[in-house]
């Protein structure tokens, strides 16, 4: 079964999605474009686009053959995607395993801590109000999901963390941190969503401690294209 492009639905930052006939299935086209600090910083990543499309779909295959429910459904073309068709939970759900980022920064800690249990927190997906952090009482209070869904939401969370930990390790990567977006399927099915990518994860070198993410754009590192390109060398053998 092939999917075919209609109107475009909705155009992000990083991912353009357009409506297919089947009511039931949506298709994502993955961007260059780059943005950092709530969009504050514009660019482009060479090459990004693809390399998330088909990093996200090698992960998404993967985890859901470990019991993870995702929304895949086909790889039609090196940007884009067939997947179905959810309602975002408006909830960024960040993993760590390692200080880094805003964490550090928050709490006023180094990078680089390796912590003996992961965190969860949730942010509000809503960029006028940059994402505010909030925990699971506000996410009830502002109705963003019920309980069981928060519940179930949390332990695929944990079993996308010790799943990907694993995928990153085998291939000499240190899994820093990530956030993950779950969608919720016309008949109500809590699924997993959005993208995994060095866009979305923070990835580190096991031996050099590299970084080989979206923090070298961020940053002004240079060298997010080979950085990208490293990752997905490895994962896929390319
Ligand atoms: N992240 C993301 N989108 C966001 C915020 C964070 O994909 O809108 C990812 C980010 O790439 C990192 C993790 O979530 O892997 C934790 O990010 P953090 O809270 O440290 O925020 P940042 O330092 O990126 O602003």
């Amino acid at each position: 079964m092939s999917y075919e492009k209609r109107e475009q639905l909705y155009e992000g930052k990083a991912k353009k999605v357009y409506a297919t006939d089947d009511p039931q299935v949506v298709i994502v086209s993955y961007k260059d474009d780059a943005t950092a600090f709530n969009g504050l910083k514009k660019g482009t990543i060479t090459g990004k686009g693809a390399i998330n499309n088909r990093m996200t779909n090698n992960l998404m295959r993967r985890l859901e053959e470990k019991g993870v429910p995702t929304h895949y459904v086909e790889e039609l073309s090196d940007r884009e995607t067939a997947v179905k068709k959810v309602s975002i939970v408006p909830l960024e759900v960040i993993v760590r395993n390692i200080s880094a980022g805003s964490f550090a920064k928050r709490y006023g800690v180094e990078e680089g801590i390796v912590f003996d249990e992961p965190t969860i927190e949730f942010s509000y997906k809503n960029d006028d109000l940059g994402d505010p952090l909030l925990n699971t009482y506000h996410a009830l209070a502002l109705k963003l999901a019920t309980k069981e869904e928060i519940a179930l939401i949390e332990k695929y969370t944990f079993m996308v963390n010790d799943l990907l930990k694993g995928f990153m390790k085998e291939i000499g990567i240190d899994l820093v941190d990530f956030k993950l977006e779950f969608g919720k399927t016309a008949d109500g099915t809590i699924v997993l969503a959005d993208e995994i990518s060095p866009d979305t994860c923070r990835l580190w070198d096991e031996k050099t401690h590299e970084k080989l993410d979206k923090d070298r754009f961020r940053r002004d590192m240079g060298g997010a294209e080979e950085a990208y390109e490293e990752v997905m060398r490895r994962l896929m053998g390319e």
